[in-house]
């Protein structure tokens, strides 16, 4: 930090109610900001399926008060798991007791993260203003679809993911594969681990994947997220093709999987998910900061977009706290780029090992690196990929991973 004048209340103007604009309208609520979030959607809603929270984006919800109302709602998970079909080869084994024997993943569901950011924002001043899709900024004022321009603010946070209108001179290039995605009743004294997220993989251009994500309210059912990887120009032929033919796909991949097949019964229950990569050289501009997926979109393959939604929310609080107005965007993106730059390239690396069509990475990976991934020091090593702590992106924002079972301190009334 530069030690210069922190800034004095400032009109923040927040676009995207996701994981990252939600909890930024948290953050700098908190502060005594006039926060307005403008979002779409007439009633903001999650776009998804489920995801796993790393400790690191765990520790941001224990400093926003919210991690034990989140550890209710999802599943613990202690192990990544994955299997090479027709060999059974084990090419992914990574446990974060390999790290730190208190870390976990917690694998929630989208609704479940969403409903508890949003019901908290709700009772902070926080000025909502849903059913406004933005358009454009410049110089403090925003514009829209179908209102008058608004502002000026000091300034504007774009959180408005991966088709951001805000960074469009830097848009994300579509990736070859995505995934089809559906949420289902998990399936109980069935064949899963209920702390594992597992999957199968047939070279590369085939991926299933079925991870236990919790209830999405405290008491409501269990549920798992299961996932099928796909070429986006494969999409429309899988519409076209009768459903049983392609859960005999499926199922000769991963015979485990019939059970929560049987609880799919038309194509429109799995939901499509195109996936994107993009990096800002810059994530900040006069008077407007990017955070999530507007400043990094890529694949889901690491499993930390919303933890790096969630860690640049953090960073830009910490930024705007400490900094003078114009100094905030230059001091968040001090905070955040090493950790962002380094997960980018890793997941452009990783990607191509586990969704693409490439003959020759698939071999790579069952017959070298799985086999090496069992030696030291490469347990430590994916584990602190996994769990996002690689880079020590929390030492520079003063907050520690989050461990269960941690005793933390009692607040005395
Ligand atoms: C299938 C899938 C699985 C994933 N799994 C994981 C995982 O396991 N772990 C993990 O950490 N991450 C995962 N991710 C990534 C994670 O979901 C994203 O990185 C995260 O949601 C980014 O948060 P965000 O706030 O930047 O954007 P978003 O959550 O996408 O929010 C953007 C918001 O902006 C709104 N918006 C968009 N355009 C406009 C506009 N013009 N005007 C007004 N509002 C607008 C949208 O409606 C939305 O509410 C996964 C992603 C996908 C697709």
């Amino acid at each position: 930090m530069t030690g210069r004048i922190p800034s004095r209340m400032m009109a923040i103007a927040i676009c995207g109610a996701g994981i990252g604009g939600l909890a930024s309208a948290l953050l700098l609520a908190r502060q005594g900001h006039a926060v307005t979030l403008f979002e779409r959607f007439e009633t903001p809603q999650p776009v998804g399926s489920g995801f796993m929270l790393q400790p690191t984006g765990m520790a941001v919800l224990e400093a926003l008060g919210l991690a034990d109302a989140i550890a209710e709602r999802g599943a613990w998970v202690d192990r990544l798991f994955g299997r090479s079909e027709p060999k059974g080869a084990v090419v992914l084994d990574v446990r974060y007791a390999a790290l730190d024997p208190a870390y976990r993943g917690l694998a929630v569901q989208r609704a479940a993260l969403f409903d508890l950011l949003y019901e908290t924002v709700k009772r902070e001043a926080v000025m909502l203003r849903p059913g406004m899709i933005v358009t454009g900024a410049s110089k403090g004022t925003l514009t829209f679809a179908d209102y008058a321009p608004t502002g000026p603010f000091d300034l504007i946070v774009d959180a408005l993911g991966t088709g951001s209108a805000l960074s469009g001179q830097y848009p994300a290039r579509a990736l070859p594969y995505g995934a089809l995605w559906a949420t289902l009743d998990w399936p109980e004294d069935g064949p899963f681990s209920p702390h594992a997220l597992e999957q199968r993989y047939h070279m590369a251009s085939r991926m299933a994947g079925v991870l236990p994500v919790g209830s999405v309210t405290a008491g409501a059912s269990e549920k798992a997220t299961f996932f099928w990887s796909l070429p986006h120009a494969a999409r429309e032929d899988w519409r076209n093709r009768p459903l049983d033919q392609w859960k005999d796909e499926v199922r000769t991949l991963w015979p485990d999987t019939a059970i929560l097949l049987d609880g799919i019964d038309s194509h429109d229950a799995m939901t499509w998910a195109a996936y994107r990569h993009r990096t800002l050289v810059r994530p900040f501009g006069n008077g407007i900061v990017h955070i999530g997926d507007s400043y990094h979109a890529t694949s889901p393959q690491l499993g930390q977009g919303a933890n790096m939604a969630l860690l640049d929310a953090f960073a830009l609080a910490r930024a705007v706290e400490t900094e003078g107005k114009a100094e905030i965007g230059a001091t968040y993106a001090q905070l955040r780029q090493g950790h962002v730059r380094l997960f980018q390239t890793m997941s452009r690396l990783f990607t191509p090992v586990y969704q693409s069509d490439s003959r020759a990475l698939p071999i790579l990976r069952d017959r070298i690196a799985g086999p090496l991934s069992t030696c030291w020091p490469a347990p430590t090593l994916l584990a602190a990929l996994v769990a996002g702590t690689m880079g020590r992106p929390l030492a520079r924002l003063g907050l520690d991973a989050y461990r269960v079972g941690k005793v933390r301190p009692v607040a005395r009334s």
